[in-house]
């Protein structure tokens, strides 16, 4: 195998395990997302329906002030209707009275509506804010188990790095900016052995000719399908590589 290759390898198996952990605090990243949406907007609804109630409220102050109003009327036309003597006048003020009255019967049914449904919107806010405490509650030691997981993560990925920090400062800075452009591009593997010239990357078929350029390791030599670099595994390296363990060892956990 070309030399150059060795350590750009074990950056590369690095690599990849940072992938998957970033993968993973993604994940949990958006789990916490979906925990604090669904809070917000139980406490949004909860703030709406208080809206909601104090505007209820304010309509009932209104209309119980107009309904004392239509009482005082009422106790001064009948207490005016005392005193008077005219037939006709009387008349007139039993009149007044029944307008006032009926206005009374129409301001105390607005009333109870108002009252029906303050009552029925306040069931509702006791609903949401059990929702939204209950919710609260659960979430909490989940909240705290991601935040702890990714703290780990990061923990991890910090260690990752510091090696492949290592790593780097050994490599040869010119393949090893061709490793970095090429896993940019595929997000996956991009140094791979050839296997019964097959690419091991992207599973296309290679000449002779190809294979006998990667097995003499003198030169970066690319697939021509997938530009992944190949690399040849020569059975004695193999044992001496821990990269080549990890993979022989992913291949028997997958039969
Ligand atoms: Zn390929």
């Amino acid at each position: 195998m070309l030399e150059s290759l060795k350590v750009i390898l074990e950056i590369q198996e690095l690599d990849m395990k940072m992938i998957q952990l970033m993968l993973l605090k993604r994940q949990r990243q958006k789990e916490l997302d979906t925990i604090n949406a669904n809070k917000t907007s139980l406490s949004q609804r909860v703030a709406d329906k208080e809206t909601e109630i104090l505007e209820i409220k304010k309509l009932i102050r209104l209309v119980e002030g107009e309904l004392n109003d239509v009482l005082a009327k009422i106790k001064k036309l009948d207490s005016q209707q005392g005193l008077i003597k005219k037939v006709d006048e009387y008349n007139a003020i039993t009149h007044e009275i029944s307008a006032a009255d009926r206005e009374r019967l129409a301001k105390e049914q607005r009333l109870s509506d108002y009252y029906d449904k303050l009552n029925a919107e306040e069931d509702l806010l006791k609903g949401i804010q059990e929702t939204l405490n209950s919710t609260t509650e659960s979430s909490t030691v989940l909240e705290s188990e991601i935040l702890e997981s990714i703290h780990h993560i990061n923990e991890e990925g910090r260690v990752l790095k510091d090696n492949r920090d290592e790593l780097v400062a050994l490599a040869d800075s010119d393949v090893f900016k061709i490793y970095e452009r090429l896993l940019r591009n595929k997000k996956d593997r991009v140094i791979v052995p050839l296997e019964n010239r097959c690419c091991s990357g992207c599973h296309i078929m290679l000449t002779a000719q190809h294979e006998n350029l990667v097995r003499r390791g003198e030169r970066l030599v690319f697939c021509e399908h997938c530009s992944r670099i190949h690399y040849w595994q020569e059975s004695k390296a193999l044992e001496d590589t821990v990269v080549a363990t990890k993979q022989r060892r992913r291949k028997t956990t997958k039969v």
